[in-house]
């Protein structure tokens, strides 16, 4: 390019003032704040400047800084976190939210975000009450747990945990599980963090209650165990039984604290899979602090709750790092309701991870084929058995036999890709170039949304 065209498009480059005079930058200037609109006008006018300068050919500046601009404030109009149709079959899907909450739990979160409630009040003497009194009790009913202590995350329920509870001390931790979870938790690191020493004890595959035994001394703190939520390992392997290192933690006047991870209230194994060990279990096999998420098999919202010995949860509710980390008002009160589910004996028909994880197969098969009798076309569309699984890093490589509807295609990338771009957005399975929607997943009340949104890709496609 010769130099005088680009001075000619720099010339070109519109000003402000003609850009928020535009009649399609005013048509949509009703919908964002004067200042903020004149702020995007100069960025991008700025950023045309930048093409121009970095080389580029830009035929009518004025119309391409338009363009960017009308585009720059639909952006800020969509909110990212849209509703998405998930027909994955993983149930606890990380990258999709994990748990979707009970609509009872949506609603209790709803009405404490909107309104005023008594988080630090006990309604009845007028004084200050606490905040996790509810939920306490609730899993103590539960559980067995005497106390419990809901903060941010699991991982801060960890850090936690172990910040007040062996700060400057030594723990004891099985050479197996000195384990990474997912980005940003590795086992190691949280003890560094919070001022404890890690002593790892036994072997990778094998360690017993006496490995545990040989390190103690007055500088141990805890000892601590860690599940192996998203790996196995098989063979030759051995570790202790639960209550096995709880007695010996009890006989040396330390806590066994445990991190569960999925923090199941439910037994998985009648639905075929590998038992997930309980909190219930954990509590009943003497561990004094147990940390686990709200939004794994609990099926809450995101949460870590840290439940046990009551002297240990004052301890921990005590520590500076317990108000960095407290949960907020909408989360206590989404687990509060999931809870309620639980209590009443009624989470297979309203928690919507163990609806899934219980629903029954011949019912998903029909509800295949009603969405295949209702598309447009059947024409390369089969109901087919396919695998769900529980996802969040909980059972690893375990499935649920499920069924799902699959669209035979030579591009089943682009139809993956017009999927997710619709709305509500609908994110496919894909194995070994099939594409398939697994019903396991999707909420019953997206089944509507689901069909119009295949029918728009079938018919384009
Ligand atoms: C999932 C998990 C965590 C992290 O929990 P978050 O709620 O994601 O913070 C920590 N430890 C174990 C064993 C887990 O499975």
């Amino acid at each position: 390019m010769t130099q005088p065209d680009r001075t000619e498009m720099l010339r070109a480059l519109p000003s402000v003032d003609t850009i928020l005079n535009d009649d399609q930058v005013r048509d949509v200037s009703v919908t964002i704040d004067q200042q903020i609109l004149t702020q995007i006008v100069r960025e991008q006018i700025d950023a045309v400047r930048q093409h121009v300068l970095e080389g580029s050919t830009v035929s009518d500046p004025a119309e391409h800084v338009r363009k960017r601009v009308v585009s720059a404030v639909h952006a800020l109009q969509r909110p990212r976190l849209v509703e998405v149709i998930n027909a994955t079959g993983v149930i606890v899907h990380t990258n999709l939210g994990r748990a979707p909450v009970s609509r009872m739990a949506a609603e209790a979160m709803e009405q404490v975000a909107s309104r005023y409630s008594p988080l630090e009040l006990d309604i009845t003497s007028g004084k200050r009450g606490g905040r996790m009194s509810e939920i306490s009790e609730q899993l103590r009913l539960l559980t067995g747990a005497d106390a419990s202590l809901v903060v941010n995350n699991n991982a801060a329920a960890v850090m936690l945990a172990l910040s007040a509870l062996c700060f400057g001390k030594e723990v004891a931790l099985s050479r197996s599980q000195a384990v990474e979870i997912g980005g940003g938790f590795r086992v190691p690191d949280v003890l560094a963090q919070s001022g404890a020493t890690l002593v790892e004890v036994g072997t990778t595959n094998r360690t017993y209650t006496r490995d545990y035994e040989a390190v103690i001394s007055e500088d141990t703190g805890a000892l601590l165990t860690v599940h192996w939520s998203n790996f196995r390992i098989v063979g030759f392997t051995s570790q202790p039984e639960l209550s096995d290192l709880a007695a010996l933690a009890d006989h040396y006047h330390l806590p066994l604290i445990e991190d569960l991870g999925s923090g199941s209230l439910l037994d998985v194994e009648p639905f075929g899979l590998t038992h997930e060990p309980t909190v219930t279990e954990s509590i009943s096999a003497g561990v004094d602090v147990v940390c686990f998420s709200g939004d794994k098999l609990l099926g809450g919202p995101q949460a870590g709750i840290i439940s046990g010995r009551k002297d240990l949860i004052e301890r921990i509710s005590a520590h500076p790092l317990a108000r960095a980390v407290r949960a907020d008002k909408t989360a206590l009160a989404g687990i509060a309701e999931t809870l309620r589910h639980y209590i009443r004996g009624e989470a297979f028909d309203h928690v919507p991870v163990w609806q899934m994880i219980s629903a029954d197969r011949e019912f998903l098969r029909l509800r295949c084929e009603d969405w295949r009798s209702r598309l447009h076309t059947q024409a390369g569309i089969d109901v087919i058995e396919t695998a769900s699984a529980i996802g969040g890093g909980s059972l690893p490589g375990e499935t649920l036999p499920s069924w799902g509807l699959t669209i035979r295609s030579d591009h089943p990338d682009a139809i993956a890709r017009s999927l997710r771009t619709g709305q509500p957005a609908i994110m496919p399975h894909i194995e070994h170039d099939q594409l398939i929607l697994d019903a396991r997943t999707v909420l019953p009340d997206q089944d509507q949304a689901l069909i119009d949104g295949l029918n728009r890709v079938l018919t384009s496609s």
